[in-house]
């Protein structure tokens, strides 16, 4: 498929962040002019990320800051498919998010009912306030029988050193503790992220194109849901760490820039 079928073929663009739109704190060369490219042809715009860290305000506010941002977009991340899935699935039930005060925040204001002392539903999210206690506490609730939802599997987040430890990781260790492991995966590249996207945003997978820079998460995400998929090389595949994996997208460029 070329470049031109793509964007013909596509409404709604579906962005990874790191690795894709910014290295860290820095915006990838041309990343800016593309996206304005992409609203002048009146594509819908959504930043689609893993990380649940962060509220999707939080990551608006950085996006601005790096004169990323543009009318019409929006954020979208694995939380609030999180979210939208406890709300469809388990609506009403008791629910401990293991997470930061804010993306708790978000799971309330969506209307999960929240509860940390006798939970029916447990939720790992990215959690950069973790303490003993908080782990302690989660791994009693998972010892208990609770259902058990992570918001992503991604074993590390990329920084500028060394890359810290992420969800995949913390799920590893639960199991180790506790013996149980996620009975749903929200984020990239599961289905859950997929299906939520489509309805949130009222565009068909076959009008939608993922676009990220991680062939196992972005790519397989895409492919896996029925979405066209961009590659961009400005992340972390090169065109030899490629070789090693077997999701294969419709398009490959250097990066967004060439959009
Ligand atoms: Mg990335």
């Amino acid at each position: 498929m070329t470049k031109e079928e793509l964007l013909g073929g596509c409404d709604l663009f579906l962005f990874d962040l790191d690795g894709t739109l910014y290295l860290a704190d820095t915006p990838v060369a041309g990343a800016a002019e593309a996206l304005a490219r992409l609203r002048e042809k009146g594509k819908r715009v959504v930043y689609l990320t893993n990380n649940s860290s962060k509220t999707g305000t939080e990551y608006e506010k950085k996006l601005r800051r790096l004169g990323l941002w543009g009318a019409g977009d929006a954020v979208y991340t694995s939380a609030d498919a999180t979210a939208e899935y406890l709300l469809s699935h388990y609506a009403k039930k008791r629910t401990h998010v293991l997470a930061a005060e804010p993306v708790r925040e978000v799971f309330r204001a969506a209307g999960v009912l929240l509860d940390d002392a006798a939970p029916e539903v447990c939720v790992l999210a990215y959690d950069t306030t973790l303490t003993f206690a908080k782990m302690k506490a989660f791994n009693e609730f998972l010892a208990g029988g609770a259902v058990y939802i992570a918001t992503h599997p991604d074993d590390v987040c990329p920084t500028d050193g060394v890359p810290m430890p992420d969800v995949g990781s913390f799920i590893a260790l639960f199991a180790r503790a506790s013996g149980r492991t996620p009975q749903v995966v929200c984020g990239k590249p599961y289905p859950v992220m997929g299906e939520c996207v489509a309805r949130a945003f009222g565009c068909p997978p076959s009008r939608t194109c993922m676009v990220g820079d991680r062939l196992h998460t972005d790519i397989r995400f895409g492919n896996a849901n029925g979405m066209r998929t961009l590659l961009v090389l400005s992340g972390e595949t090169t065109r030899e760490n490629m070789k090693n994996f077997p999701d294969t997208p419709d398009v490959i460029l250097e990066s967004v820039a060439e959009l």
